[in-house]
């Protein structure tokens, strides 16, 4: 932060467990470079009223930069306190659970999770510090969530390319872009399995290294720069129902990814290295796997209508979009995924 000439006071949103793994590392890194600091605790949502309360509370201690450490969340809600402040912001994932940390953009939802809106900045942030010894402590779920979230990127990005659409900063994408989509696919094929099997015994292997890399930088400047298509706006409508709430952001991603992959009636082969890397490092493929083992019609139909809602990533597919056609191949992917549990003798959760 010295470095690139940021000053203090500081404002620190972190979660709880930011809070336990780091607070003697800022204590003495931010000690030694002379930055006084203060730290809010998150309240759990990136919520509107998240966002205004840390803002208040940035304004009365008249802090000059806003830290974000812990999960995505977290760092949406420092994201948006410091856009809306107009203040430089550092981001510090202790997770490796999305691809938010690298993006310029929030995600906002109600006080109860479902939803609410894209919030779009004019820059990214100035500084994301990863620290794979603190990613390696964290909970393999969220890791996994991780995954998923990178899992979508690869495929929206090729076809935001493929269909000329434009990129999340309203610019064309970029060969450079695209690649970087690609090498984060390839590094999850490769790297995943192994890179849950060192976080499980908390050591930063370099396949670590190299899923983290994938999951927070490649797959942020990969949508960020190509796009995104129906994968992320099925994601949003899953958190249309209740049901879905207690479930990550990446997890129902990597439902959406299956729901895309059906919509664009994609080769088996591809399907199947798909479901066949779920399966391994544990991401959903069955509606059940995100809490909706009964699938009522209403509830179908509610998040079919989210998924096309208007402004919706999914009109970055290269064909019209109902909300019918979304309904059906939500069905579709869910029994493509029971399919596969049952022919490898996998017992269905939940
Ligand atoms: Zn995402």
């Amino acid at each position: 932060m010295a470095t690139l000439g940021l000053t203090g006071p500081v404002l620190i949103v972190a979660g709880n467990s930011a809070i336990r793994l780091l607070s003697e590392t800022w204590r003495r890194s931010l000690g030694e470079a002379g930055f006084a600091w203060q730290v809010c605790r998150f309240g759990g949502e990136c919520s509107i009223a998240e966002i205004e309360g840390v803002k208040r509370q940035a304004r009365e201690q008249g802090v000059r930069v806003i830290v974000g450490a812990g999960g995505g969340k977290v760092l949406d809600t420092a994201r948006a306190v410091a856009a809306d402040l107009d203040l430089p912001v550092v981001n510090c994932p202790t997770v490796a659970s999305s691809d938010a940390p690298c993006s310029a953009l929030s995600v906002v939802y109600t006080g109860d999770g479902a939803f609410l809106e894209y919030r779009i900045y004019g820059k990214n942030p100035d500084l994301v510090l990863v620290d794979t010894q603190i990613i390696a402590q964290s909970p393999p779920r969220l890791l996994v969530a991780g995954m998923g979230d990178a899992l979508a990127t690869w495929f929206e990005a090729k076809t935001c390319v493929e269909g000329h659409v434009r990129n999340m900063r309203g610019g064309g994408s970029s060969e450079s872009a695209l690649a970087l989509a690609e090498l984060c696919y390839r590094i999850l094929m490769r790297d995943g399995v192994d890179a849950l099997a060192a976080l499980r015994n908390r050591s930063p292997t370099p396949a670590l290294e190299r899923l983290v890399e994938a999951n927070t930088l490649l797959s942020g400047l990969g949508f960020e720069s190509s796009g995104l298509a129906a994968a992320h706006a099925v994601h949003n409508g899953l958190t249309a129902v209740a049901q879905t709430h207690p479930y990550f952001h990446g997890e129902k991603v990597a439902y959406g990814v299956l729901v895309q992959l059906v919509l664009e009636k994609k080769p088996q082969s591809v399907v199947e290295e798909v479901l066949d890397f779920a399966t391994r490092v544990g991401l959903p493929t069955t509606l059940a796997a995100i809490g909706l083992a009964e699938m009522r019609d209403d509830m179908l139909n509610r998040i079919a209508a989210r998924s096309t809602a208007e402004g919706e990533t999914i009109y970055n597919e290269p064909f019209p979009v109902e909300p019918r056609m979304v309904a059906e191949a939500i069905r579709a992917a869910d029994a493509l995924g029971r399919e596969w549990q049952r022919r490898h003798g996998i017992l269905a959760a939940g």
